[in-house]
């Protein structure tokens, strides 16, 4: 447990914590979404209910995701009550719930009960639904065209802080009609630097007891922390990686993720291999393309010879530009040409733009600008 006014770690030893504005642990509210089955049982016996009634708690909340304890109207009265004094289900209000004018993209921003902003984007495609979930308020890497890393990492989000996003978007996707059928780890912060509770979150979310959330549709993002790829490789449950590369050498890829100056290419390919080898799953390559930093021909075939002969797929994402930084996206010629040269080096890749650019929902720009509104400084940036 951390004392009042120590920074949080970002549970990475080599990565120093910057000065933070938080709450220790001890004072954040626990809820429903913190508990394991087996703790929640422990809970509800402790206060004298019968052990059964834990695990129809978990079906309303993981199968009918219902939205309070007063939705479960087969649990007596006096056990909602308690859990309602006890418990609560969710401990992030929404305070901002915007769509886009074609009603496909969804950004639910939070406050966490010590006072922190959170943001979760839900994006419906025709043939599936999409959660990109939040895991830290800030991030400790610090990406150059990245607006999360740019006030450096505040905490960690706990596994049901996470879990909360994804149970709420399942319930908007059901409100719309649709099935949540994907999540990845695209929002704020770096999965692997807050790996347990990212862990305990995306095996909860699996568990066929509760949401029932296959592995195969549930994707992990990272700048690539090394280590952590092969602990992840470890895992009994087959999630997908996304690795972010950006570019296909030390000196460029170093001046726009800074881990790759304590994890370098060559490392991070190997872990990447590794990889590939103990899961037999394909590895897909995030590459935020910029006009005039890593969209050239030269670079697009760097990139391919370096990735000849990997199990991979790259996601070409044309930047969305953050307003305080100087970086920018290349024209429509430029980043058709760029995917074209992977191609035909036979490196399979596709274009994806971002959603949700309207509402501030795009990769990168989650940043709680709320945040900024609320302390008067959007003007001044
Ligand atoms: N920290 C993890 C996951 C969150 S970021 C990671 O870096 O992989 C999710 C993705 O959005 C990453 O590929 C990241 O590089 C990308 N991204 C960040 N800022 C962006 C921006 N301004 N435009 C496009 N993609 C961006
Ligand atoms: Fe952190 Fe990912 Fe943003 Fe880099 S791109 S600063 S790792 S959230």
């Amino acid at each position: 447990m951390s004392a009042p006014s120590t920074p949080e770690s970002t549970d990475d030893p080599h990565l120093a914590p910057k000065p933070v504005r938080m709450l220790p642990r001890a004072q954040r509210p626990q809820g429903l979404y913190d508990l394991s089955l087996e703790e929640l049982t422990a809970k509800l016996v402790e206060a004298g209910f019968p052990a059964f009634r834990a695990k129809q708690v978990w079906h309303w909340v993981y199968r009918q995701l219902a939205p309070d304890y007063d939705a479960m109207t087969n649990l007596p009265a006096d056990l909602r009550a308690w859990l309602n004094a006890n418990l609560p289900l969710a401990t992030m209000p929404v305070i901002r719930d915007s769509a886009t004018d074609d009603g496909e993209t969804h950004k639910l921003l939070y406050q966490t009960g010590d006072g922190q902003f959170v943001e979760t984007v839900l994006m419906l495609y025709p043939d599936r639904a999409t959660v990109c979930v939040s895991c830290q308020i800030g991030c400790a890497v610090g990406c150059a065209f990245c607006a999360t890393g740019l006030g450096g990492l505040t905490r960690n989000l706990s596994a049901g802080e996470m879990v909360q996003q994804t149970i709420d978007a399942a319930r908007r996707a059901r409100e719309v009609g649709r099935t949540l059928t994907n999540l990845v780890m695209m929002g704020m912060g770096e999965p692997l630097q807050n790996y347990g509770p990212s862990i305990t979150f995306l095996k909860r979310l699996n568990d066929a007891e509760g949401f029932g959330f296959g592995a195969r549709r549930m994707t992990v993002s990272t700048s690539g922390i090394v280590p952590r790829i092969d602990a992840l490789a470890d895992e009994p449950i087959q999630l997908n990686l996304a690795v972010s590369l950006h570019a296909p050498n030390d000196e460029l890829r170093s001046s726009l993720v800074p881990i790759n100056n304590r994890y370098p290419i060559a490392e991070l390919m190997a872990a990447c291999d590794r990889y590939i080898a103990k899961t037999g799953r394909r590895v897909s390559f995030e590459y935020a393309l910029m006009r005039g930093i890593n969209d050239s021909d030269e670079i697009a075939t760097e990139l391919a010879a370096l990735l000849k002969g990997r199990l991979c797929h790259v996601n070409i994402i044309p930047l969305n530009p953050v307003d305080v930084l100087p970086y920018e996206r290349p024209d429509p010629a430029g980043i058709e040409r760029f995917a074209e040269t992977l191609r035909n080096a036979g490196i399979p890749a596709t274009v994806r733009y971002s959603r949700g650019l309207e509402i501030d929902a795009a990769c990168g720009q989650l940043r709680a600008k709320h945040e900024r509104e609320r302390e008067g400084t959007l003007a001044e940036v």
